[in-house]
């Protein structure tokens, strides 16, 4: 069993990792490196996607793996033709998911219920690069190339069994893989991106037993807080939005990342506190919709009183946008002048022009977000600061994050107790070596390991 990781080796994000094993070359997760992408490219100048995939392969962007890419983008490397049996997605974030479209038609490509669920929602709302669909709908002469599965699941591919199993994250339906090979009696861990102080630490604690009990040899385990200590949760976060609503006179802004449901709950609950109600963007509603279909998520319904949907002023709607206007169950709020005190607003980075509009008046702002780490995301924060300052807003940062802090990160670790660990998904991988007494791998992107006997 060979492993080569192209991604989230690093960098927080990313991921792209290649298992071979004979007749099972597997990827897991094949997403989008900003970081790598960063480098060479920002706001005017951008790759060029009229280009194929020439302005990525040039700086090692995207792995330079022969038969991975559609035809249409014609690359030809040198070497044998590999051919990869299965994508698996761990959960819908772009870092791990943002490649797939880039993928060859016959290349299936495993995801969770849920991931696809938010995946056709993204395809609808959004023009995705390439304009090529991240899910292709199956036609007569071809199946789409796209399999789900549930906790619960293996799929068997050759000598491969892999068993994906649900995790507590920043996004719902998110995964960990277990894969054993039966030729070499080798067990391997992925842990995807994972927490244990969102709304549903039970699902990490599931992958944590599981893992144990199918005895994971190597882990690969995220790192993105590996340097980090903090024991802020989801409760908190939710406790705190709470307590400073019921200050507020006006109206209460809230500035979460849309697919994070987690975080959306917690602003509802907040608002339903404080008999309020929470006002979202029509492109949160499209996805809620969707999720309702999930008893398991337990996402409230629209014809709850304490949520609506705002539809900011505009000439002319998308189609998507018209079917959830004229959804008979959903409040809609067509004008900017609504009662302010009444309301919790959901506006993100895009949407800030809406306060024009609305004009908020004795309001408070709530940013709930990590801070900015990177130097496009700073000068996005220094310009939503300024904004801040003109409506004279009452500012409050409460955050938890999607990812294990270093005391979580050790628990999980020595729990699962694997004979040696490949730390991934951070900047700081080495720092594993002061948190857990097991040997680790650090490897290179491009550069493949060794895992079993060959
Ligand atoms: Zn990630
Ligand atoms: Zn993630």
């Amino acid at each position: 069993m060979k492993l080569t990781p192209y991604g989230g080796i690093d960098e927080i994000g990313g991921n792209c990792f290649l298992f071979e094993a004979e007749k099972a070359n597997v990827l897991l997760d094949f997403g989008r490196s900003f970081k790598n992408e960063g480098i060479y490219y920002a706001g005017y100048l951008l790759p060029r996607t009229s280009q194929g995939l020439t302005d990525f392969l040039e700086f090692n962007i995207i792995p330079r793996i022969n038969g991975l890419y559609a035809d249409e983008f014609n690359v030809n490397f040198l070497g044998e033709r590999k051919k990869i049996h299965g994508c698996f997605l761990s959960h819908a974030h772009m870092d791990h998911y943002g490649n797939i479209n880039l993928l060859s038609e016959d290349i299936p490509v495993y995801m969770g219920e849920t991931a696809k669920i938010i995946l056709s929602s993204v395809q609808e709302t959004s023009r995705p690069r390439f304009g090529r669909p991240f899910i292709k709908p199956a036609s007569e002469s071809q199946p789409s190339n796209v399999r789900t599965f549930r906790t619960g699941d293996s799929i068997q591919i050759a000598r491969l069994t892999i068993t994906p199993v649900h995790v507590d994250h920043s996004i719902p339906g998110a995964y960990a893989f277990i894969i054993e090979d039966r030729k070499e009696d080798l067990v391997i861990g992925y842990s995807g991106d994972v927490r244990l102080h969102g709304w549903r630490e039970d699902l990490t604690t599931d992958f944590i037993k599981i893992a144990k009990k199918k005895g994971v040899q190597i882990l690969l385990m995220e790192g993105t807080n590996v340097n980090e200590d903090f024991n802020l949760n989801e409760r908190q976060v939710q406790h705190d939005v709470s307590e400073t609503i019921q200050k507020t006179e006006g109206l209460a802004i809230a500035n979460y990342t849309l697919r994070d449901i987690d975080r959306f709950r917690s602003f509802f609950i907040a608002a339903k506190e404080n008999s309020r109600k929470l006002l979202i963007n029509l492109k949160q509603a499209h996805l809620l919709k969707l999720l309702q279909k999930d008893t398991n998520l337990d996402i409230p319904s629209f014809d709850d009183p304490n949520i609506e949907v705002y539809q900011r002023p505009k000439s002319r709607y998308y189609r998507w946008e018209q079917e959830i206007i004229n959804d008979p169950i959903i409040q809609i709020i067509d004008s900017p002048d609504f009662p302010q005190e009444e309301y919790v607003f959901h506006c993100d980075f895009w949407n800030l022009t809406d306060l024009i509009d609305i004009q908020p008046k004795a309001a408070t702002y709530f940013y709930s977000h990590g801070d900015p780490f990177s130097e496009e995301g700073l000068i996005d924060y220094n310009r939503m600061m300024e904004w801040v300052k003109a409506f004279k807003f009452d500012f409050h940062q409460f955050h938890a994050s999607g990812h294990a802090p270093r005391k979580d990160l050790r628990h999980i670790v020595n729990e699962i107790s694997p004979e040696i660990l490949i730390p991934i998904h951070s900047e700081h991988p080495e720092k594993f070596k002061e948190i857990v007494d097991i040997p680790l791998i650090l490897p290179s992107r491009g550069h493949s390991i060794n895992l079993g006997k060959s």
